[in-house]
């Protein structure tokens, strides 16, 4: 079992001022995976204080001189990059090859992209009779959740380093692992002492503190809605800038045409990944009311195909994250049954001959929009199809939503899909399974007002300053 109850503080590793631990638990197995501490205010005043006294040195550095930076912390990182796939597979029990693969892939490819974005960053711009300078905004508390921990841990470290910030990063409790080997990786590479600070806790105690603290100047927060708007009424009395990430119930809108059974059966493997706990998950998958049952089909097809176990095994998907996370997703899969959605593939209770750990059945529903399955963020294995009769309708079902994170559109009328994705009210819209690092992510509406990713994930850690008559 691993113990890391030392925090990264002032570039050494540090006891915490009052001693006490709690078990990360292998959702896997349900036994302990590892150890932690678990901070209190003293252990983050120390942090912010270690932050402070860097950002003067830090902020002042060159491009040359960050970038050197963060090419060391990249030959680190490929370095441990097993030890980390092994970290995430025991916290959140994402399966091995998933862990190994996209998900410390990720973090590699955030590290990557705030190279090039850095490279080519314009920090002063001559602007008429003015020029622009951005600077960094000083001191970040940076609070991360589970599902996708390096990606999300990484792609508010790097930019926040790129562009000259001190901080404090606060992981989530049940995926506290891979952050502590992160912190190894950064302080190996050299990180000059209280640029990046790592304390362990709970959020209502670590985060809540930062969030209100005087000499904290942004809150950079990827997680649930509620815990978001917490975190922006901690923040007010200081008038910190808050970046969010938050929820989503992303439509995926299957054009009707040739390859419409495909598409709908990858939109439904895809759902079942990381077993469903992704932000921009397509929960919601529109098909044409004239195929839906050639749409039922290949979803229930897809989603019994869908092998579930043992994260060490070769199986495509894991269980959920903890017993809590398990018992949400019960409860919506009821509720599901309750409001007369029709279940086409798998259902309450565990899979059949598992019967230790929160492994939870891919489940997919046919419903329509208006219930709760379709509206509220069930983060699991849970899939809504919803029928359309039209593109238009399919546009309204769409943003008929209170989130805006994702969208996709598959098919192969290219024009119709960029004509859906102009009218769909979301940060982010997929055509066609497209992929690249340097796209903004973010919400609309509910699911968040920041923008993460490439050079607009530098933009949350940079002031505006105008110097006029240069
Ligand atoms: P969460 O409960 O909101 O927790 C996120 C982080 O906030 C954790 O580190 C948590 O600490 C901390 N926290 C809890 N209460 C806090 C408080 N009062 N003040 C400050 N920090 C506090 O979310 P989660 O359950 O980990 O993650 C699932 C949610 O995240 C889903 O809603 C999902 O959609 C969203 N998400 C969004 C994105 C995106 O980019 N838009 C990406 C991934 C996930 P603890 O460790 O103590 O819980
Ligand atoms: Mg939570």
């Amino acid at each position: 079992m691993r113990e890391y109850l030392k925090f990264y503080i002032d570039g050494q590793w540090v006891d915490p001022v009052e001693p006490k631990t709690s078990d990360v638990i292998n959702p896997a197995t349900e036994e302990p995976a590892g150890r932690i501490s678990m901070g209190t205010a003293a252990d983050v005043n120390k942090a912010v204080a270690a932050a402070r006294k860097a950002f003067p040195s830090w902020s002042q550095t060159s491009k040359a001189e960050r970038l050197e930076v963060l090419k060391s912390i990249q030959a680190e990182y490929a370095r441990r990059q097993p030890e980390l796939g092994e970290a995430i597979m025991e916290e959140m029990g994402a399966p091995s090859s998933l862990a190994n693969g996209f998900h410390v892939g990720l973090g590699a490819g955030h590290l990557q992209t705030a190279i090039e974005v850095l490279e080519k960053f314009e920090f002063e711009q001559a602007r008429g009779a003015h020029v622009l300078r951005y600077e960094p905004i000083g001191v970040c508390g940076l609070i991360t959740p589970w599902n996708w921990p390096m990606n999300q841990t990484c792609v508010k470290v790097f930019p926040a380093l790129a562009t000259g910030c001190t901080m404090i990063l606060k992981p989530p409790q049940l995926a506290s692992l891979s952050a502590h080997i992160l912190a190894e990786i950064l302080d190996a590479a050299g990180v000059p002492a209280g640029v990046f600070n790592l304390v362990q806790g709970s959020g209502s105690v670590i985060g809540t503190v930062l969030s209100k603290h005087e000499d904290v100047d942004m809150i950079s927060f990827t997680g649930s809605e509620p815990v978001g708007v917490q975190i922006q009424k901690d923040a007010a009395d200081t008038v910190k800038r808050v970046g969010l990430e938050l929820g989503g119930k992303s439509p995926w809108i299957v054009l009707d045409d040739d390859q419409l059974a495909t598409n709908v059966a990858s939109a439904t493997a895809g759902m079942m990944g990381n077993s469903g706990q992704t932000c921009s998950a397509g929960s919601r998958l529109l098909v044409p009311n004239s195929r839906m049952a050639e749409a039922i089909e290949a979803a229930t097809a897809a989603a019994n195909g869908v092998s579930v176990g043992d994260p060490r095994g070769n199986f495509a998907m894991g269980p959920v994250v903890s017993k809590g996370q398990y018992n949400v997703i019960q409860e919506y899969i009821q509720k599901g049954l309750d409001e007369g959605a029709q279940l086409i593939a798998g259902g309450l209770g565990r899979p059949e001959g598992l019967d230790k750990g929160w492994y939870v059945k891919p489940t997919v529903f046919v419903g329509t929009n208006d219930m709760v399955i379709a509206r509220e963020e069930i983060f699991g294995p849970v899939l809504v199809i919803i029928g359309y009769d039209d593109a238009d309708q399919a546009v309204e079902i769409a943003n008929d939503s209170p989130f805006g994170l994702g969208g996709y559109v598959t098919g192969s009328d290219v024009e119709l899909a960029r004509s859906i994705a102009r009218r769909m009210r979301t940060g982010a819209i997929w055509i066609n399974n497209g992929f690249d690092f340097h796209a903004p992510f973010g919400g609309y509406k509910r699911s968040g007002n920041g923008r993460e990713w490439g050079d607009y994930g530098f933009h949350e850690y940079l002031e505006i300053k105008s110097m006029i008559g240069f």
